[in-house]
């Protein structure tokens, strides 16, 4: 079942009337904030409508992983972003201000749709489908497509594939319906090449994040007795690390997939070091006792369930000591 009928009619009514819509996804994309937006801004420029897609946020580079994205020449800086749009529309972001320097189009733009599924949106929009059940954003914008009558072109289908693939981990993770490969069917039937796209993010690095990669693992700490006995594994990726690699915050999205393995513990967490604002960005990931994203909310973040992250501006003991004092006093959920 489709929740958010009403709202979903009318996000329909107002993509397929306006001239030009300008999307934005949150601060530091994902494959989902990246492929839900240009999965939709590919659409609507084929059927005329003029786009324009952001971020608002430093650097305004796409990531490595993500550059074959089709629609990347829909992109513009947030200093081009439009002040006013008519309709402005923000995609996989929970609350305003993950959309960094755009936070001010929700109150200055005619009107603000928000297209999400993270349990922590605080539903900003004057319009908002919020639908926690989705596994990606990108299932709420091809749903919206289909209800538009758009065909799925595979200038579409990739970039929606790419938010599909990376939101359920490689459909892994227990959001994945039979309406997920119902969906992902779909999308393959088009003709893209699903092989080159999970190549690209998964499969494809330079040898330094490999290298980054096992200093990461060699230096992870295993308290089997923190989380009330569920047992975390954590690990640091310092700014300095990143930097002497030549590599971003972006190209290490990948190692908390690994550190997560580790049977020991319920929680994985990786604290990366921020080259550009100091401070950390934390991953969080449960393997289902521990609601991370109501720790994540607590301590000024969000996400989902299961995978959540916040920003610290302490440093990494400080941060792994808040993260662990909420972490102990979290409810544990039956499994
Ligand atoms: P990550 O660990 O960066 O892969 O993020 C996991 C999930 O948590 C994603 O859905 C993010 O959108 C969300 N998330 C990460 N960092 C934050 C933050 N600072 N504030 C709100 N949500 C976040
Ligand atoms: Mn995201
Ligand atoms: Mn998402």
């Amino acid at each position: 079942m489709s929740s958010g009928l009403q709202e979903r009619d009318e996000i329909v009514r107002l993509l397929s009337g306006a001239p030009s819509v300008a999307l934005a996804c949150h601060v530091g994309p994902d494959g989902d904030a990246l492929g839900s937006m240009l999965g939709l801004g590919n659409a609507l420029r084929e059927r005329g409508t003029q786009v324009v897609a952001s971020w608002g946020g430093a650097p305004f580079r796409v990531p490595a992983a993500y550059d074959f994205l089709p629609g990347l020449d829909l992109l513009v800086p947030p200093e081009q972003f439009p002040a006013a749009p008519e309709v402005f529309v923000a995609l996989d972001t929970a609350s305003a201000d993950r959309l960094g320097t755009l936070a001010d189009r929700v109150t200055s733009a005619q009107c603000c749709v928000v297209v999400d599924h993270h349990a922590s949106n605080t539903r900003f929009g004057g319009v908002n489908l919020v639908d926690v059940s989705a596994a990606a954003t990108a299932v709420l914008v091809a749903d919206l497509l289909e209800r538009m009558g758009e065909p799925l072109t595979q200038e579409v289908a990739a970039p929606l594939y790419t938010g599909l693939v990376t939101d359920t981990g490689s459909f892994k993770y227990v959001a994945t319906t039979p309406s997920v490969h119902e969906l992902a069917a779909r999308l393959l039937a088009t003709g893209i090449r699903h092989d080159l796209i999970t190549r690209a993010i998964y499969d494809n690095a330079p040898f330094g994040y490999v290298q980054l990669l096992g200093r990461a693992c060699a230096n992870a700490q295993l308290v089997p007795d923190a989380v009330g006995g569920l047992g975390l594994v954590s690990c640091v990726v310092a700014a300095e690390d990143l930097a002497r690699s030549g590599l971003g915050l972006a190209d290490v999205e990948g190692v908390i997939d690994v550190l997560r393995v580790a049977q020991e513990a319920e929680i994985a967490v990786v604290l990366k070091g921020d080259p550009l604002e100091g401070g950390f960005k934390v991953s969080t990931r449960s393997k289902g006792a521990v609601d991370v994203g109501a720790v994540c909310t607590a301590l000024g973040g969000g996400g989902h369930r299961f995978a959540a992250g916040f920003t610290s501006h302490e440093d990494g003991e400080g941060t792994l000591a808040r993260l662990r004092a909420e972490l102990d006093a979290a409810p544990h959920l039956p499994v």
